[in-house]
């Protein structure tokens, strides 16, 4: 009778031995640059999966079976919150008890400045090389405190991460600062670019707030049109994940320079121009840059 339970005993002791290379937490995320962010400071110690794939509309995603699935397991969920996916709320109940940290929690928020959102504040507050700072504190903190034993290893990660993305963004910013003050603006589709502009010192303007918001109305092409002209920006640019269409009727309509796509919701898959989240705020940047430097 004692046999089965010196087994057991082996059997865990020897389990309990092998665990840090074994037992990896599962971390869910609600998009693909939280993942990555994620990846760089879980290292070898998780397996993390995002809910919406590479290059998704993520504002008003609807997840399927599939997705409740993938999900299922997960010891700990990473959000934006802000009133971006709200939808990532809703999915999280299927999937039981599940610790959800907001990786938003203590930025500065910047208010909508109009359209149906008016006063809220933007959601895209991973747009800018300071906030990268405490949204990655907050993911050392999510996978501390639900894996304490691997505690350190996330601290060293994320300060290294922290590091390489000051290194990253010095001479960029050091180039928008080289630009004359009056050139210095951000007109894109989606106004998803405030933090960014905050940071680099860029006036924003764009055709329409948010991506949930109606898209290129009539109205809103006249109303870019016109603060276009009455400040002679040079360049206007658009966002992946949506038609440039918009933006490149105005820049025909305004004879300006159209500069291209930036990057903001979604990372492209592995081989694309944004496979990492460094990738698409470095992208971003640079196209901005190259744009208001190239343009007439
Ligand atoms: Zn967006």
């Amino acid at each position: 009778m004692r046999f089965p339970l010196i087994f057991t005993l082996c059997l865990a002791m020897g389990l309990g031995a092998a665990s840090p290379a074994l037992a990896k937490i599962k971390v869910l995320t609600s998009f693909t640059v939280f993942a990555d962010m994620a990846r760089n400071v879980a290292g070898d110690h998780a397996e993390v999966v995002s809910i919406t794939r590479e290059g998704a509309e993520i504002h008003m995603f609807r997840p399927t079976p599939g997705d409740i699935k993938r999900g299922l397991g997960a010891d700990v969920a990473l959000w934006n919150g802000m009133g971006l996916e709200t939808w990532f709320e809703r999915y999280l109940e299927n999937l039981g008890d599940v610790k959800a940290y907001v990786l938003s929690d203590g930025v500065e928020p910047i208010a909508i400045a109009e359209g149906a959102y008016e006063g809220r504040a933007n959601p895209h507050a991973w747009m800018s090389p300071g906030n990268a700072m405490i949204y990655i504190d907050n993911i050392v903190t999510a996978l501390s405190e639900t894996d304490p034993d691997n505690a350190a290893a996330y601290a060293e990660n994320g300060a290294h991460y922290k590091a390489e993305i000051a290194a990253t963004f010095e001479p960029i910013r050091a180039a928008i600062e080289a630009l004359p003050e009056e050139r210095r603006w951000l007109v894109s589709s989606e106004a998803a670019f405030s933090y960014l502009a905050a940071d680099f010192g860029l006036k924003e303007a764009a055709i329409w707030a948010i991506n949930a918001d109606s898209q290129g109305s009539p109205q809103q092409v006249r109303r870019i049109i016109d603060l276009i002209r009455d400040n002679d920006v040079p360049v206007i640019f658009s966002e992946s994940t949506v038609s440039p269409k918009p933006a490149e009727q105005v820049a025909r309509e305004t004879g300006i320079a159209y500069g291209g796509v930036l990057y903001v919701d979604s990372l492209s898959p592995p081989g694309g121009p944004v496979p990492t989240y460094i990738d698409l705020l470095k992208v971003t940047a640079q196209t901005i840059v190259d744009g208001l430097t190239a343009a007439p």
